[in-house]
């Protein structure tokens, strides 16, 4: 190729297909896909649509399965609660997450955004899937969007923006399901609206969110606003999995002719791959940030090559070197120190997970107190407790002194019964006696005991007189 014609090839990569040469905005009206990839990306949206919705409804002993109640910052993982006190498993969680994503990224290229991206799956297998069921083929959809406003188109497009409004409102629920819980969620849908004003500007503000995404924006947060996306470029290499056009086989592309024996390869130039792509592409350009990697266009092609009779995956799951070279998948460096990264990191909050308390108490003597006399040839200390409660059930507590002999004596209760996912505020004497204690400040341990088992020994100091 020529420098001209290299420069002619790349003019591509100087626009994007959403916005005409005139600025204006280009309605993709992709081809509705068919084909081995679309069958399996139909299950799993499936699966995934039954778990997205379904998830808030799933408890563990009473304890959603997940809650991200940001809100209040309470956070509950697979029946799991955890407390702001517990962050540093957040922190380590996150860091893993991300270092996953990156690998993942690294070898598999954007098979998230094509199989389970929540954008992705709402967008192809609900809303448009509904555009079609009203509006028809694209074909149709383009005439009644370039036609004038007739009854029909009227009904049409109200019907359809309706649907779109509901599917988007039952999404803002669903989210406010994963933030408060279900139980929380039912109990305010049965009161007042002017008792939860400010939760309603916010299901409005996030419906209406949703609805405009799915109903105007669309495929432009895969290829402009998404940082995922936007990041994919700086982590994919010669060897990153992505759906690529085998250009070695389909060059140089030309029309069938049935009459001659074909010389060209073997891309019959067909647009097919263009037509059905949501995004407006042709992969046979190159790798392009644009591609969401939907598959769509590999079905495409495989059905168009099944029938013009050449062998199936001119577009298919390949990376570069695997195209240009006919390299096999290599584990390169960079994917090695990313996995042994991620390995390391899950170990670590696996540890933290395992290890986690589900009881934590801190205790702390008031401030301002010194030390009381008491009967029996005693010294006294008052303490405050704070107990953290992490289950979902009521736990029985007591409290003792280990390794020096001392009573513990509630204030104001007689037994300590923790309640459920709160914070347990108790105040204590610890009485132990004079010949025991031999400094100004001394170091002890009190034990947390439930139903006779040691949970946790918390240290702190007794205060004495002065030697
Ligand atoms: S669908 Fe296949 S044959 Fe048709 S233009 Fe695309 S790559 Fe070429
Ligand atoms: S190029 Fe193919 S895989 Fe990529 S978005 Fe278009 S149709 Fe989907």
């Amino acid at each position: 190729m020529t420098e001209e014609e290299l420069l002619h090839a790349e003019t591509f990569r100087d626009r994007v297909t959403t916005v005409t040469e005139s600025g204006k905005r280009n309605w993709i009206y992709a081809l509705k896909p068919s084909g081995r990839y679309y069958k399996y990306r139909n299950i799993v949206s499936y699966i995934y649509l039954i778990v997205f919705f379904a998830l808030p409804f799933i408890k563990i002993n009473d304890t959603p399965l997940f809650l991200i109640n940001i809100i209040d910052s309470k956070f509950v993982l697979f029946g799991k609660i955890f407390w702001p006190q517990d962050f540093f498993i957040f922190a380590v969680g996150m860091i893993s997450f991300i270092v996953f994503i990156v690998l993942f990224t690294v070898i598999y290229g954007r098979l998230f955004c094509g199989w389970v991206c929540p954008q992705t799956v709402f967008m192809e297998f609900v809303f448009r899937r509904i555009e079609w069921l009203i509006e028809g083929s694209p074909g149709r959809q383009k005439a009644l969007n370039d036609g004038p406003w007739t009854f029909q188109k009227v009904w049409k497009k109200t019907l359809k923006h309706s649907i779109f409004l509901l599917f988007s409102f039952l999404i803002a629920h669903t989210f406010l399901a994963y933030i408060l819980g279900i139980d929380e969620v039912v109990k305010i849908m049965g009161e007042p609206l002017a008792m939860h004003v400010g939760l309603l500007v916010g299901l409005i503000v996030f419906t209406v969110l949703f609805y405009g995404v799915f109903a105007f924006v669309r495929e432009i947060i895969c290829t402009t606003v998404c940082p995922y996306g936007r990041l994919q470029g700086v982590m994919f290499d010669k060897d990153t999995m992505q759906i690529s056009y085998d250009y070695k086989r389909g060059e140089a592309r030309g029309r069938l002719n049935k009459k001659e024996t074909r010389t060209l390869g073997d891309c019959v130039d067909c647009h097919k791959c263009v037509m059905v792509c949501p995004t407006g592409i042709d992969i046979r350009d190159g790798v392009q940030l644009d591609c969401v990697g939907c598959t769509a266009c590999i079905d495409a092609c495989d059905e168009v090559m099944e029938k013009v009779g050449f062998q199936k995956g001119l577009i298919r799951y390949a990376s570069e070197n695997q195209i240009a070279n006919g390299a096999r998948f290599t584990f390169t460096p960079k994917i090695k120190a990313y996995s042994v990264l991620l390995f390391v990191l899950m170990g670590l909050m696996s540890v933290m997970i395992f290890t986690r308390k589900t009881v934590d108490t801190h205790i702390l003597r008031v401030k301002g107190q010194l030390y009381q006399e008491v009967e029996g040839g005693k010294l006294s200390n008052l303490f405050e407790a704070k107990i953290i409660n992490k289950t979902s059930k009521p736990i029985p507590v007591e409290l003792k002194p280990e390794g020096i002999e001392g009573e513990i004596r509630l204030v104001g209760a007689q037994s300590l019964m923790l309640k459920e996912e709160a914070v347990n505020e108790i105040t204590f004497f610890l009485e132990i006696p004079k010949t025991a204690i031999h400094e100004r400040s001394n170091k002890i341990s009190i034990g947390v005991y439930s139903n006779g088992q040691k949970i946790q020994t918390v240290k702190t100091t007794f205060l004495g007189p002065f030697k």
